[in-house]
């Protein structure tokens, strides 16, 4: 089964462990994304040297293709994968509130039209449930309902209730499955975790509403959803301030979706321990290389002959062995490795940003390096941390 061990605090910051069935995961950690059961263009082999612990699925993309029922006759997740590691699986909820042409919405669930083959799909609590137990997925989310940035309090408040009903019916589920699976197992027989998802906007009441009532289930993990939807970077941290005192102390605490470096160092100062985002991937498919100093564009004219790799100090494969200038003739050759070499790089530096704040808790000094880091990787938004 699942377990956290916090091992130190800096301020709000918390020093952990995630214990799963396969293996430990020390956080704060990053989840790289694997949408559609691969990290794009990189290898298990690659993904691990990069330094990943854990990597995120979607349900909502593996459940139209190539489906749940085939996933589990390949193996589960981890065989399709071939990543031995611990992998979480989202409900898919989110992707059908923000991608897909949504029919109809109650409290039993949501029915929706496959991107796929244009398919009416109706997800249900009790449905997001036995598809990640398909999937077989480490640890698996609730199904809950996602209201756009933009929605109004009375839309967000019914969000919040329903998400809570919803919550109850997926812990009934993992708890007393339907069929033939033992109850907080997935398929292929391996223990699998459900986290609730806190929603509620900006809305503080809202928030500490949300999570009052997921924390009532006594849930091995919780999740703040619905931030990183167009509310800012300031709003973020409000709704974060009250996250500590909301969620207990002895369950990891992740906030889905956020991935932006400065977001993370400002959530973690508020005490969150893992976090997802498509950033270092989908920016390094389009020649976009995060360093220390900011970002690089390496479409750049201004690379073309230039011998440097990406980060003088960074000791991932790419910096070990390709020139600035090659990265920028591959993208423009449209070469395959360029994508591969640059995702490489920023996976390798996104551990690299969590290995960094986990020594700075552990050494107490936290508070300070997050504000120096703050300003050096992102000039143009402020110091604030
Ligand atoms: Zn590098």
């Amino acid at each position: 089964m699942l377990r956290y061990e916090c091992t130190g605090t800096d301020g709000k910051a918390r020093r952990g462990r995630l214990l799963t069935a396969r293996g430990e995961v020390h956080t704060p950690a990053f989840m790289p994304v694997g949408t559609a059961g691969t990290v794009k263009g990189v290898t298990p082999a690659q993904l691990v040297s990069a330094g990943a612990q854990m990597v995120l699925a979607n349900t909502y993309h593996l459940m139209l293709r190539p489906g749940a029922e085939t996933v589990e006759r390949l193996g589960g997740l981890h065989a399709l994968m071939a990543w031995p590691g611990p992998v979480l699986t989202d409900s898919g909820g989110y992707q059908v509130f923000s991608l897909a042409h949504m029919r109809k919405l109650d409290d039993t669930g949501v029915t929706f039209q496959s991107h796929v083959d244009g398919s009416q799909v109706t997800l249900t609590p009790a449905r997001a449930v036995e598809i990640q137990r398909r999937l077989g997925a480490d640890v698996m989310m609730q199904l809950d309902e996602c209201p756009p940035g933009r929605a109004d309090k009375d839309h967000v408040a019914a969000a919040v209730r329903r998400s809570i009903r919803w919550a109850r019916l997926c812990r009934d589920a993992w708890e007393a499955p339907f069929g033939p699976a033992a109850a907080r197992h997935s398929r292929q027989g391996r223990p699998q975790a459900l986290f609730g998802i806190q929603q509620g906007g900006t809305h503080r009441d809202l928030r500490a509403e949300s999570a009052a009532a997921l924390v009532e289930l006594d849930l091995p993990g919780y999740a703040v959803g619905g931030l990183s939807v167009g509310e800012g970077h300031d709003a973020m941290c409000s709704v974060l301030d009250a996250v500590d005192e909301q969620l207990p102390a002895d369950r990891p605490r992740y906030l889905m979706g956020v991935g932006e470096p400065r977001d993370i160092l400002a959530a973690v100062r508020r005490g969150i321990d893992m976090f997802d985002c498509v950033l270092p991937t989908r920016n390094g498919r389009n020649a976009q290389a995060f360093t220390w100093q900011g970002r690089l564009r390496l479409r750049n004219a201004q690379w073309a002959a230039d011998p440097r790799p990406i980060d003088e100090a960074c000791d991932c494969y790419t910096c070990r062995h390709y020139a600035r200038g090659t990265l920028r003739h591959l993208f423009l050759a449209r070469e395959m490795l360029g994508p591969t070499l640059v995702t490489i790089h920023n996976l390798h530096f996104f551990a690299s940003l969590m290995a960094a704040i986990r020594a700075a808790i552990e050494a107490g000094t936290l508070d300070e390096d997050a504000r120096r880091w703050a300003e050096r990787l992102c000039p143009d938004q402020g110091p604030r941390a």
